[in-house]
């Protein structure tokens, strides 16, 4: 038997299974996903790299074939399934081996726990200074600095006084000796899980929640596992609908992943599964140390949790026998990966669930276009929830038309009818929230007479403004020239769209000097804790107005906000790609959502030059299968996900002539490999962000109906790139089915 291994190097040349002898102490030891040491390269240097499978048959001359070296410290057997899932993933999203398996394995670095030691006076004052005298006699000055130190202040941080104040652990080992101090070790806890955590009684379904946990039901006992999405608004009872899957699923000896986007991941939320499920639930999220991940993960092994909570990491939780993964938020970006494998965690974890026998569970008020469509076509099976657990109202929604604000002679960022609300709720002493939805860079240009967007004739997604003035497009590279006029209507008033957080909490201060107004932006929640420090003081009713971009947070209820106002629901519909009327519909129907949640009737106003797009009109009525109705026709007749596929080719190098030239043969060999022209390729195009710190980034996108061809043709991209020269100075990247650009 021969063992097959993938090296521990990141290079696409290497991206290969390398063949090696068992030697005989290891024999029996090796499962699939054991990571090793073997022998490799020329030097034969010593190199991690994992067992994926085993042959038979010797590809050359097992005499000249080296041997596996030893198990690799601190390494662990994965689960050959994880192996298998990060063969699909590399398969499907691209990227090395090596890069899919790191993805997929739990981390193993074992960090050293965490102690926290602390020095301790132990005489007395008198006594203190009797012996800080004989130090300064005899010169002794780190003892007499250690001592007056203590004097000071009778117990002292260890680390403080061997690293600020330069003392040797030696004198201080002296000291206790002399029965000076006492060092006191205390280990620190890695839990992530409060302990103050109370079993919480599971309520009683409502009739509705009951039948959407019994139709998932009556399937899984049967061993029909499949894809389901639990659609209803927020407030609706979706959690407490997982939470019964959940507990059913465990009954059964079977374990569960709950993935929730990492800003839903709401102390409140994690002591609700906590109440429910005990210590038997564990959480992951990107505040953990390496350590306390590693801890839970050896947990998970132990057989000490059945329910991982946490971002899209945690898909690749060891459970031995996995039975359901639930995404809730399925809708959001954040599920989609920004590194290599640029994976979906929606569609990744379809795939585990398959090759594990398990069910998926999506939820979301806004579902995404995939999962709807996935609906549409019985791929997904819907369970819906249409009331609001508590009764409490929708809503009303009003939109202000700004053109008209503008005819009116009102330029400000706020139009009249917004003004006179926020009066009135201050007034009331009821809270307001105030949101600019706006993600990155907004660089369209638009009128604010007509309202007019300059879009893309091939692509129809909006053009942007580069710093040179020109329009640009970000998927074909279609430009024109600046333009001062607009062609629609003749104002002058085209240009670009400018708001930010701050400028808007100056406005208010000056119109509203007696309010008390918290802005949350990545400014203010820069800080340790920035973002749960102002939710608690808007929480609490220390402010009146909340400024702000995405804070459409789960978990976090204000009952005493009564208005809501989107600032420039443009701003996010005009972003340069696909889904930005997908994007902004989910945003305005979520902060929408925010409104009126106790029991109290809520308002929300829309602001936007825009009053006619079908994103807004579908927001304002909540009328979510009439805007996918809409947005279907937009990405059938564009050829978009999910109508369609799109892989994007992202090439970035130092020589942009060279990147052009290397995205030209690119096409040219698309076109060798796909004579009749059944994938659509466009581009290549720069990105807004087309050179950072001297790099240069070009994109290429190829449009085809069937994912399998794409992939086949991602295939054979990664392998022209790699058989020829003139690539070696770029980066090549594929993102299939991107989020945005
Ligand atoms: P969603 O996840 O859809 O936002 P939740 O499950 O968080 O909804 O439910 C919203 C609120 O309603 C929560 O406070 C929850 O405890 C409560 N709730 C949910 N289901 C019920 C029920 N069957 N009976 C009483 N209260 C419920
Ligand atoms: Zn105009
Ligand atoms: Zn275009």
């Amino acid at each position: 038997m021969y063992a097959d291994i993938i090296v521990d190097i990141t290079h696409e040349k290497l991206d290969k299974i390398f063949q090696y002898r068992i030697p005989s102490h290891l024999e029996g030891m090796l499962t699939i996903g054991t990571e090793v040491v073997v022998p490799f390269g020329r030097g034969n240097k010593e190199t991690r790299g994992y067992v994926i499978g085993f042959s038979e048959k010797a590809d050359y001359d097992p005499a000249k074939m080296k041997e596996i070296t030893g198990l690799a410290e601190g390494g662990m057997a994965i689960e050959a399934k994880l192996v298998a899932l990060a063969g699909w993933m590399k398969e499907t999203y691209g990227g090395t081996m090596i890069q899919a398996l790191k993805t997929v394995l739990p981390i193993k670095k074992q960090e050293r726990k965490k102690q926290k030691r602390t020095v301790h006076l132990l005489l007395s004052e008198e006594e203190g200074r009797e012996r800080l005298e004989m130090y300064l006699h005899k010169n002794q000055k780190a003892r007499a600095r250690v001592l007056a130190g203590l004097l000071d202040q009778p117990a002292q941080d260890y680390e403080f006084l061997t690293k600020k104040l330069h003392v040797s652990a030696a004198v201080l080992r002296t000291m206790e000796e002399q029965g000076v101090l006492k060092v006191r070790v205390r280990q620190m806890y890695r839990t992530p899980l409060p302990a103050s955590a109370r079993k919480t009684e599971k309520v009683a379904l409502t009739p509705e929640q009951t039948k959407a946990v019994e139709a998932f039901w009556q399937d899984y006992r049967q061993e029909k596992y499949g894809t389901y999405l639990v659609y209803g608004v927020t407030g609706s009872g979706k959690t407490e609908v997982y939470m019964e899957m959940i507990s059913r699923v465990l009954e059964q000896g079977r374990q569960a992943i709950m993935l929730i986007p990492e800003i839903a991941l709401t102390y409140q939320t994690v002591l609700r599964f906590y109440g429910r499920f005990g210590d038997r639930v564990s959480i992951l999220h990107s505040r953990m140390s390496q350590g306390e991940r590693s801890d839970q993960m050896e947990r998970v092994k132990a057989g000490e949790v059945d329910v991982m909570i946490g971002p899209r990491s945690a898909l690749f939780t060891p459970f031995s026998n996995l039975g359901l993964i639930v995404i809730d938020e399925e809708h959001e970006g954040t599920y989609k990966s920004e590194q290599a494998p640029r994976y979906h965690a929606r569609e990744t974890a379809i795939r585990r669930a398959r090759m594990e026998g398990a069910s998926v569970v999506l939820g979301s008020a806004t579902p995404s276009l995939e999962t709807f469509y996935a609906c549409r076509s019985g791929r997904c099976r819907m369970l819906q929830l249409t009331n609001r657990t508590g009764g409490g109202e929708l809503p009303q929604v009003l939109v202000a038309d700004m053109r008209e604000e503008l005819r009116k002679g009102n330029r400000s960022i706020l139009s009249g009818r917004l003004e006179e609300m926020i009066r009135d709720r201050l007034e009331k002493k009821e809270q307001i929230m105030l949101f600019l939805n706006r993600r990155g860079y907004a660089g369209f240009v638009s009128c604010r007479a007509c309202g007019y967007v300059v879009k893309c004739p091939h692509c129809d997604v909006s053009l942007s403004a580069h710093r040179n003035g020109r329009l640009v497009c970000h998927y074909c590279g279609y430009e024109e020239p600046a333009i001062q006029t607009c062609p629609s209507c003749g104002s002058s008033y085209i240009g670009g769209f400018k708001a930010g957080t701050q400028q808007v909490e100056e406005m208010i201060h000056k119109r509203f000097p007696e309010a008390r107004v918290l802005r949350m932006d990545l400014d203010t929640t820069r800080k340790k804790d920035g973002y749960e420090k102002i939710l608690e003081t808007f929480s609490d009713e220390e402010a009146d107005i909340l400024i702000g971009t995405q804070m459409i947070v789960k978990g976090h209820d204000f009952p005493n906000v009564t208005l809501v106002g989107i600032l420039a629901a443009d701003l996010s519909l005009y972003s340069d790609d696909y889904r930005s009327a997908e994007r902004t519909f989910q945003l305005l129907t979520q902060a929408a959502g925010r409104a009126g949640r106790g029991g109290r009737s809520g308002e929300v106003v829309i602001q936007t030059y825009s009053p006619d797009h079908y994103a807004v009109r579908m927001a304002a009525s909540q009328n979510y299968e009439g805007f996918y109705e809409e947005e279907m026709r937009y990405r059938s007749l564009m050829g978009y996900p999910p109508a369609s596929h799109l892989l994007a080719v992202l090439m970035t190098g130092a020589d942009e002539e060279g990147l052009m030239k290397a995205a030209g043969y690119l096409k040219e060999f698309l076109h060798k490999i796909d004579p009749r022209g059944r994938i659509q390729v466009i581009g290549p195009a720069s990105p807004y962000v087309g050179k950072v710190s001297d790099v240069y980034r070009r994109v290429l996108y190829l449009k085809e109906e069937e994912e399998a061809i794409l992939i086949e043709a991602k295939n054979r991209m990664e392998q022209y790139i790699e058989a020829n020269r003139g690539f070696e100075p770029f980066r090549i990247q594929f993102d299939l089915d991107p989020m945005g650009v």
